[in-house]
């Protein structure tokens, strides 16, 4: 039997990490073993779904890289069965759960209960005051009469269907992460599957398309764990059966509550904005909960789908720590190729959305400053439409240091800066020094002269070498430090003779000229 799995979203929020780590295990799991992995809509909470969201789950697998082959936005391949639609709105509309739910009916396995709001609230209110499990254990309509039913639909009354538990057993879950659970079905309540409105709620459509769409695995949620028994008892009512349920640990925040927005950036798309690689993002959402073995962590797509094991998920919970995403983003930077880094840069860059995202945040204490991040992400790309090998140039140098694609921004600034922005601190550390006069119109000088030609870093470094003799200084510091501000602003980045090099000759002079009238008089 060949692996069918599901990623199965409700519409009801732009997904969060919770959401794609499920979404990422189906893709990893449906790769590995070549299955095909679906995309369903739940959309059966007319209340609750949002409008653009199902554009916001699509763009949010396309970010990380998850691949779907059923569903809203996969290709059709011709010649396969088509499970469509796949939407559950549509589902519904077609007319593809009622002959079930029927049948649940018939066969006693289901029954309509009419207890109105108040009653509902009543029973609750009870149970509580007699410290029971609350829900609906049977009520008035669990045992009714066929002519109760028909007095009650005669007069109108709005009905939902509901599951019939079995009493007085022990439903066995078997959960491929936590192994063999049971559950004292006296516990269980009876839930609805057929709403008032005739929508059927999550319990039903869910599993009723799980059948139908032959899935094998149900990866999803750990919240879902205390509906499985419900679950399980409507595949045996139906005579199906249940796929494998693998539960997946929930996600907290480093001070171990359950992660929320309290925490910061938690959509999807929200990393997107902030700069973060989909890959980068999609390996660190993976190993939340998941050990692939060995001490592999930095993971490409593929590498990730050739270890995905489901025995390698955690049944503890996963902690999202947001040092380990910025770690892991760095190392993606560099295993990127520069030249499609440049790109990914530029595109980042050019996108609405990134000046929106930073402008939109204030420089806090120890925060990147969005103004000069995307003032530099915009001189970047740019100069990478006119120039593009300097760019290249500039991102080669900062590669080792930046940890995502905004970070460029503020990184390869002062490359594509007409005129070089100060930090004061910088400014206020080496322009006072007594020799950075006469070093500065050393230099400009022996550049501005007849010097062999400057093309290399070593010949940088040689004049450098070469001030510090001129200036009888002791050590090559005070020639690196001050020259290193006079070009770049700061007092940290990259080699200072790889980006003189960068930079040319004429630049560096121009620098330095402009350098020597911000010098103390
Ligand atoms: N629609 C459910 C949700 O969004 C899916 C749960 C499942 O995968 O079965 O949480």
């Amino acid at each position: 039997m060949s692996v069918r799995v599901r990623y199965a979203p409700s519409p009801t929020g732009s997904p969060h990490v919770g959401n794609i780590r499920t979404a990422l295990y189906n893709h990893l799991f449906a790769k590995r073993f070549g299955g095909v992995n679906i995309l369903r809509i739940e959309d059966t909470d007319r209340a609750r779904a949002i409008e653009g969201c199902e554009e916001d789950i699509i763009e949010s697998l396309r970010y990380v890289g998850v691949l779907w082959q059923e569903g809203p936005g996969a290709a059709a391949v011709p010649g396969r069965h088509d499970f469509g639609p796949y939407r559950q709105s549509e589902r519904k509309e077609a007319g593809i759960y009622e002959p079930h739910w029927r049948r649940l009916l018939e066969e006693g396995n289901a029954y309509w209960a009419f207890d109105t709001e108040d009653e509902l609230k009543e029973m609750r209110a009870i149970q509580e005051a007699n410290k029971q499990s609350t829900g609906y254990f049977g009520g008035t309509w669990r045992e009714a009469t066929p002519s109760q039913i028909e007095q009650a639909q005669r007069e109108g009354k709005p009905g939902v269907v509901r599951l019939k538990i079995p009493r007085g057993k022990t439903i066995v879950i078997e959960d491929a992460v936590r192994g063999r659970i049971e559950y004292d079905s006296n516990l269980v309540d009876d839930p609805v599957l057929i709403k008032a409105d005739g929508m059927p709620t999550y319990h039903f459509a869910a599993m009723v398309d799980d059948h139908l769409m032959e899935v094998t695995h149900i990866f999803r949620g750990e919240e879902w764990i205390s509906s499985a028994p419900k679950h399980v008892t409507l595949f045996k009512a139906l005579g199906w059966t249940s796929p494998i349920m693998v539960h997946l640990p929930v996600i907290n925040g480093r001070d171990g509550k359950k992660l929320s927005k309290r925490h910061g950036d938690t959509a999807c798309l929200d990393f997107r904005r902030a700069g973060f690689q989909g890959e980068a993002l999609a390996n660190f959402i993976a190993l939340i909960g998941w050990a692939p073995g060995g001490d592999r962590e930095v993971m490409s797509m593929d590498e990730m789908a050739e270890a995905f094991d489901i025995r390698g998920i955690q049944p503890s919970s996963g902690v999202f720590d947001l040092e380990k995403l910025n770690w892991m983003s760095g190392m993606h930077i560099r295993r990127t190729t520069p030249d499609d880094l440049l790109s990914s840069i530029c595109e980042y860059a050019d996108r609405g959305e990134t000046e929106a995202y930073w402008s939109g945040r204030p420089p806090g204490e120890g925060e990147p400053n969005p103004r000069l991040r995307l003032k530099g992400l915009r001189l970047l790309s740019a100069r990478a439409k006119d120039d593009r090998s300097y760019a290249l140039e500039a991102v080669k140098l900062e590669q080792e240091r930046v940890t995502n694609l905004a970070g460029f921004g503020e990184a390869c600034l002062f490359f594509v800066q007409p005129e070089v922005e100060f930090d004061p601190k910088a400014v206020d550390k080496w322009f006072g020094e007594p020799h950075v006069r006469a070093l500065f119109e050393w230099l400009l000088s022996r550049l501005e002269g007849p010097v062999s030609s400057l093309d290399s870093v070593e010949k940088y470094e040689a004049l450098l070498r070469e001030a510090q003799g001129a200036l009888s200084l002791e050590k090559l510091g005070p020639v690196v430090h001050p020259v290193r501000v006079a070009l770049t602003g700061k007092t940290t980045g990259p080699g200072l003779f790889e980006l003189m090099n960068v930079l040319g000759k004429d630049e560096v002079a121009k620098r330095l000229a402009a350098a020597l009238k911000e010098l103390p008089s």
